[in-house]
């Protein structure tokens, strides 16, 4: 008998059963969802928690006196130690993004591991910051405040940015990274030093005409309408929310409400920040105009201009939709924008429940953040080259680089878990099948994979209560070959693929619900060529190891027949030259590679 006293339900209406203490639906909807707070969702042992705490390595060996650099020396203070290098150079005027990012990575990094060592660290680091503030009177940057007030006093045209390109993106950093070590570590030093810096800020865009304010909107500029919104959530003082509502960028955001597709010629990560302010608009203010202005704007990105790894631009630009064949080179897919692309996500996912926002999460954490990491040194790529062969990932170094990914990435890997479990009143949703736990109203639930290679995932229970399991069913598994079993009975009833599963019962400690869904070899077209394919397999992005463009040899819908295995995650697969050997994009490192190729059937 089916799971004892379980009961199939597979159109997601439930109905009640004499003795019925379980039932099975299956749908693609969920009520709105909400997130775990970071730090709610621990690690287990595995390739993400060793990604983890190489980062948490990272942040601990930074050292802060090199950090404060450039902001003590615009206080005219004491300046120990050396400089950063690359983008934190001292030469550069639009130095003063890393520490903000650095601090809510370790915000994050603090609130999931209890680090003490990296707390007081981070917490030394505010009370600096709190000291230069004091000096600037309220403004706390890597530069002093001339500069702003310079960039605010000359300002005539686009010319005037020509020393300061990005006046915003640097108070944005900063104000996140104040916020987060207060929300996530409660150090109410940090939010008293955000809300005088918004305050001071605030001051000066008060004087701006709506003009002077929209014109210097065009230039790259972080979340700092977020930025403004996620302080009137913090505080409750609606005087953030109007600054927030001030800084909606029009030229971009207009269109958009009008359901206009304006993406083409667009910088990617100037305008995804506008995006998540937007976000943070309708979750402050209950706007329908902001959520479905995002809503539109995910959907446009994610048909026309998204690659298989979820990824979506250019040398950092959006191009024409639905013509994405000529744009792969070695400079696709900033890291930032897959960073702020996921943040995105995850707002949609919380309003709608839709599925296929949880797809997307596991598309590009797998293939657009974990690809961008060094496994070997914790270092990080600024861009993905997506190419038909013959591209290198290029790393950056510890100190010398500090683009503006690193800070993303820094972040990246402190919330790499971040989406892996979602929660309604009555159900707990297992959306990435990650090794973790998690506690949630008096339940603890943890998952670990069993077998990498066939995506088996063993989820044991620790609860005495009913309630609903939801297992997110990836769009990539095999209907055929897909099982549950529940403490060792198994389903009949199998999982439809992109699905939610939804097994409500009298849990009992102890439970165990095993999940398989066997990986295969599947073509992704680009969204322009029929016959220019990338290959997954199961959720990852393969890579195929090669210095120059080879054509794979076989058939769309029979691509495993092309596929030899030589080893866990490691292919031969037949081409052109023979074979040639793919293995997933996360796992390069050094080797030369490309993504997509030619797909030519086998004689
Ligand atoms: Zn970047």
């Amino acid at each position: 008998m089916l799971l004892g006293l379980e009961m199939l339900l597979i159109t997601g209406v439930g109905f009640s059963l004499m003795n019925a203490t379980a039932f099975i639906g299956e749908s693609n909807t969920m009520p709105s969802l909400s997130r775990f707070k970071t730090g709610q969702i621990r690690f287990l042992p595995g390739y993400y928690q060793q990604a983890f705490d190489a980062n948490r390595k990272y942040l601990k060996e930074l050292d802060s006196d090199m950090l404060l650099y450039s902001y003590r020396f615009s206080a005219y203070l004491r300046t120990p130690g050396t400089p950063c290098g690359g983008w934190e150079t001292p030469l550069n005027p639009n130095k003063g993004s890393f520490l903000g990012h650095y601090l809510s990575a370790c915000a994050q990094t603090i609130a999931i591991s209890n680090d003490q060592e990296l707390k007081a660290k981070a917490d030394a680091i505010v009370d600096e910051l709190a000291k230069i503030q004091e000096i600037h009177g309220g403004w706390v940057q890597a530069t002093g405040p001339e500069r702003f007030l310079t960039m605010e006093g000359a300002f005539k045209g686009d010319d005037d940015f020509a020393v300061i390109t990005a006046p915003f993106y640097v108070v944005h950093k900063t104000l996140a990274g104040l916020m987060d070590m207060y929300e996530l570590t409660g150090n109410k030093k940090a939010l008293a030093v955000a809300i005088r810096f918004a305050d001071w800020v605030k001051t000066r865009i008060d004087t701006w005409s709506e003009e002077k304010l929209q014109k210097i909107l065009e230039r790259e500029h972080g979340g700092v309408e977020e930025s403004y919104f996620q302080l009137a959530q913090i505080t409750g003082d609606k005087k953030y929310g109007a600054i927030g509502t001030r800084l909606e960028h029009h030229a971009v955001i207009d269109p958009l409400a009008d359901r206009k597709d304006n993406l083409a010629g667009l910088h990617a990560n100037t305008q995804l920040p506008k995006y998540l302010g937007e976000a943070r608009r309708y979750e402050v203010t209950g706007e329908e105009r902001s959520r479905k202005l995002v809503e539109f704007v995910w959907d446009t990105i994610d048909k026309t201009h998204a690659y298989c790894t979820g990824g979506s631009n250019n040398k950092e630009f959006w191009r024409e939709p639905n013509a994405l064949k000529g744009t792969l080179c070695n400079e696709t897919q900033e890291s930032c924008t897959t960073y702020n692309w996921l943040k995105l996500t995850r707002h949609l996912f919380e309003w709608t429940g839709d599925i296929k926002y949880g797809h997307m999460m596991e598309r590009a954490l797998v293939n657009g953040i974990l690809p961008a990491d060094n496994p070997k040194n914790g270092m990080f790529t600024y861009f993905l080259p997506l190419t038909t062969g013959g591209s290198k990932k290029s790393w950056g170094t510890p100190t010398d680089s500090f683009w503006c990914c690193y800070g993303t990435m820094v972040e990246s890997l402190s919330t790499l878990v971040d989406n892996a479990y979602f929660q309604t009143k009555e159900s707990l949703l297992v959306n990435l099948y990650i090794p973790t736990e998690v506690t949630w109203n008096d339940v603890q639930v943890s998952q670990s994979t069993l077998t990498p290679d066939n995506a088996t995932i063993k989820i044991n229970v620790k609860a005495s209560k009913t309630f609903e399991l939801v297992l997110r069913i990836p769009e990539w598994a095999d209907a055929e070959k897909s099982r549950v079993s529940i403490n060792g009975a198994a389903s009949s009833q199998h999982p439809i693929p992109g699905q939610y599963y939804k097994i409500k019962r009298t849990w009992h400690d102890g439970d165990e619900v095993q999940v398989s869904f066997p990986m295969h070899f599947a073509v992704k077209p680009i969204n322009d060529d029929p016959d220019l394919v990338a290959l997954t397999y199961g959720p990852y992005v393969m890579a195929g190891l090669t210095d120059k463009e080879v054509t794979i040899l076989g058939s769309a819908k029979e691509i495993g027949k092309s596929v030899t295995q030589v080893g866990p995650m490691d292919f031969n697969v037949t081409t052109s030259v023979g074979t040639t050997r793919f293995i997933p994009i996360y796992r390069i490192i050094d080797e030369t590679y490309g993504v997509y190729f030619p797909l030519k059937a086998a004689k």
